[in-house]
């Protein structure tokens, strides 16, 4: 250890002087227990890595010093009291992001969550009656409405609308399905395994590309319970395909009385081909192609939050409702104000469109795309200085969430390419932020896809950008 080193062990303060400081004592919310523990934790740290010599910090008075260690407390003390759920700016183009959240709600759906969450409200209420009443009766009448079918029941999420309709349906009997389309979604959702614990068996039929009406016929036997579809959400089966449609399983359904069971994924009520997507059977198309029973996702295409939907014959779903498992997936008081609140955009589709964030997202034109990236870019510009170029590119969003996996929304995109940095150290940076930033990575360039970016968050991102650039440069200067 040298002698500045010798010195700043001699003036290193005490936990005791650290907890006598106003600043830690005034400022912080945190209790004197805690704050003396990190204190104790980073005045140990210092001395340990100027005994080995390792600690090259710069403050030479006492006073430098303890506002030095007091500055790394509070540091770490902030990182401690932080949020775990932060937000994150989406620079990456895909619009369902199911590691960031899904779907954004749009403001009446936020309205809805506050005040329901903010006062007492009718959830298990009936206030015509003044008695007992049911929250699954909240959004069945607009799920009805919407949809064409005869009742409705919201759970969970998908993957418990599907677990719930095997166990009730089929539990202990036998349900057909393609090969196609034993289907696993991201988050370990996978067919097989949810039919096995609902209780139900699996007849798998057909092949992987081609599965005909006449290979359910030949499965169905004295213990077949239900017929089941299954929407190929996030992969295609291509080139030399022949799909049984839910209309010709329907077919077969009344024929031998059995249920015909569609597990739409990302169901939606809007049909997108006109802004150039892929033609998808919206729930309603699926209801009245004779499906007895339609699940999907509140927080995919629909826009809403996260949810499972059933809807179908009254028959089927009385016998759902009945079940004791509903009790265990029931969905909360603020998904049902939220839900029923995105619910009532979709009674003018248009109107939708533009609350939806998740349809605004994917239905926003080209030229509006572009005219947000060059304003980014613009925007950047004063911020990254010498240290990245700027380029406004052409790329292409995905609509994420296991929805229109081939789908290439064209869009637009900022892309950095940093001339001194290290790419990996400045997305981590960038992760670390807060509001933290997530991009793409493509060929060396750093690539913000404009789509999935909310307009008032443009500022606020070349902020963080100019900012981390900036702080990392000066490090490479010292
Ligand atoms: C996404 C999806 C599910 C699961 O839905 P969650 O709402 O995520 O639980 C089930 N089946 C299909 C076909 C899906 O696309």
């Amino acid at each position: 250890m040298d002698e500045n080193g010798k010195k700043i062990l001699r003036i290193l303060p005490s936990v005791d002087e650290i907890l006598r400081n106003t600043r830690v004592a005034l400022e912080s919310d945190y209790t004197r227990a805690l704050v003396a523990d990190k204190a104790r934790e980073v005045v140990d740290g210092i001395r340990k890595q100027l005994l080995a010599g390792k600690f090259t910090g710069i403050p030479q008075s006492r006073d430098e010093i303890l506002s030095f260690v007091i500055n790394k407390i509070e540091k770490v003390l902030r990182k401690l009291n932080r949020p775990s759920l932060r937000r994150v700016i989406n620079a990456t183009g895909v619009v369902l992001h199911t590691n960031l959240g899904r779907a954004l709600l749009g403001c009446r759906a936020l309205e809805a969550i506050n005040q329901a969450g903010s006062y007492y409200n009718n959830l298990e209420f009936n206030l015509d009656t003044g008695r007992r009443g049911s929250r699954y009766d909240l959004v069945e009448d607009k799920l009805t409405r919407l949809t064409g079918a005869e009742a409705a029941l919201v759970v969970n999420n998908n993957a418990a609308a599907v677990l719930l309709v095997l166990k009730s349906l089929a539990e202990g009997r036998e349900v057909v399905v393609s090969r196609g389309q034993l289907v696993e979604i991201g988050g370990s959702f996978r067919i097989p395994d949810v039919m096995q614990q609902s209780g139900a068996r699996l007849v798998e039929v057909g092949t992987t590309n081609k599965t005909y009406p006449r290979d359910y016929r030949a499965a169905i036997t004295a213990d077949t319970a239900l017929l089941l579809h299954v929407h190929t959400s996030n992969y295609r089966i291509v080139g030399f395909t022949r799909e049984t449609t839910v209309a010709e399983l329907a077919t077969l359904g009344r024929e031998f009385n059995l249920p015909v069971v569609s597990d739409l994924g990302s169901g939606f009520f809007i049909d997108l081909s006109q802004y150039g997507y892929p033609y998808e059977p919206t729930v309603q198309e699926t209801v009245s192609a004779g499906a007895d029973v339609v699940t999907f996702s509140g927080d995919k295409l629909l826009g809403g939050p996260q949810a499972g939907i059933i809807v179908g014959k009254k028959e089927y779903l009385d016998v759902m409702k009945r079940n004791p498992l509903t009790r265990a997936l029931r969905p909360d008081k603020l998904t049902l104000a939220a839900l029923e609140a995105t619910l009532h955009e979709y009674f003018d589709p248009e109107r939708a469109r533009r609350h939806i964030p998740t349809l605004r997202m994917l239905t926003d034109d080209k030229f509006y795309l572009y005219e947000k990236a060059r304003t980014l870019a613009e925007l950047l510009k004063d911020r990254v200085g010498p240290w990245a170029s700027l380029n406004v590119l052409e790329v292409t969003s995905q609509v994420g969430g296991g929805a229109m996996p081939l789908a290439q929304p064209p869009s637009f995109a900022v892309a950095l390419g940093l001339k001194h940095h290290s790419l990996d150290e400045i997305t981590r940076k960038l992760r670390e932020a807060d509001p933290a930033v997530v991009g793409r990575v493509q060929e060396g360039l750093l690539l913000l896809d404009v789509r999935t970016i909310q307009e008032d968050e443009l500022e606020l991102l070349s902020d963080i950008i100019g900012n981390i650039l900036a702080e990392e440069a000066g490090h490479c200067a010292l």
